[in-house]
């Protein structure tokens, strides 16, 4: 039988496998973060995935491939940080 949703299903494997790989934590407050609060933005202004037109599948999958263009963080910071795009320096786990 087939899923009726294959793809969500792939894409929280590789958003828990993303949210691992960035330490599991904010990079502005440290807070735990999950599936659910996980958000990533991206340390350089990137036409293609700013704005609310990006695709959540399309933007995990380039998380993954470039991890070191983003940054892990819970909705709060992420906010701050689209407001202070540029000034806040983002430290990415290797
Ligand atoms: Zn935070």
């Amino acid at each position: 039988m087939k899923e009726k949703t294959p793809w969500q299903k792939q894409y929280h494997k590789v958003r828990d496998a993303v949210i691992v790989a960035f330490g599991g934590k904010c990079f502005g407050c440290d807070k735990k973060l999950t599936r659910k609060t996980a958000e990533f933005s991206h340390i350089e202004v990137d036409e293609e995935f700013n704005g609310g037109s990006r695709g959540s599948w399309k933007r995990i999958t380039n998380v993954m491939k470039h991890p070191s263009k983003y940054g892990m963080a819970c909705n709060a910071c992420h906010k701050k940080r689209d407001i202070k795009l540029g000034i806040w320096k983002w430290q990415v786990a290797t």
